[in-house]
């Protein structure tokens, strides 16, 4: 997507030789209007598959699967927490997602509330690296019964093996941008 693309290149930065920080548009400050581009290009890829809902996982998924599930027409969004809180009681779908940006084991957690049985869900997320967070999601959509209609990534680091890990799965993956590497402290974005 030409205009993630160029948000990236403009305003990205790389830290050491594997994190990308997009704060400025994503990760901390929103832009709006990108993230609504975002959203109706993810809908364009996904609308066939017929999703019933997008699940993604908190916090920074949440911007551009909010904006998915409106252009797909205002279906349901459910993300995944990753603390075990107060508020999450009675039944849940629980997997685990080793992070890479914080280097440590994330239960991440659905309640079955909100997940109805049998669904078709999307996943939507912000970045792909290993894979984990995805696999993570795409492993609480089995233990509902659902079906997983694709993944949805804003960033793909093309240099981490997300995309094969996933794709070895059977999976559909759509990143909206792709980072092929970081040259001291700049980022090799793909047209
Ligand atoms: P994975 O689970 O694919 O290894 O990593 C994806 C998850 O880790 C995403 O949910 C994202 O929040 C975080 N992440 C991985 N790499 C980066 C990165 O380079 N920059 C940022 N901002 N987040 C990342």
């Amino acid at each position: 997507m030409k205009e993630l693309v160029e948000a990236i290149r403009n305003q990205g930065v790389g830290i050491g030789d594997d994190i990308v920080k997009v704060d400025m548009f994503l990760n901390h400050r929103l832009d709006t209007e990108l993230v609504v581009k975002m959203g109706e290009a993810f809908a364009a890829e996904f609308a066939d598959t017929k999703p019933d809902l997008v699940l993604t996982v908190e916090a920074s998924g949440i911007a551009a699967a909010l904006t998915t599930a409106m252009a797909l027409g205002n279906l349901p969004v459910v993300f995944a927490k990753k603390s075990q809180t107060r508020n999450v009681t009675g039944e849940v779908y629980q997997s685990s997602a080793f992070s890479f940006t914080h280097g440590v084991e994330n239960h991440i957690r659905v309640s079955k509330a909100y997940l109805p049985q049998g669904l078709r869900v999307l996943i939507i997320d912000d970045f792909l690296a290993n894979g984990a967070a995805a696999s993570g999601l795409c492993d609480i959509v089995r233990q509902s019964g659902g079906t997983v209609c694709g993944i949805g990534v804003c960033v793909e680091k093309c240099f981490q093996p997300g995309r094969h890990v996933l794709e070895s799965m059977g999976y559909k993956v759509v990143a909206l941008a792709q980072v092929e590497g970081i040259d001291q402290g700049r980022l090799v974005v793909k047209d």
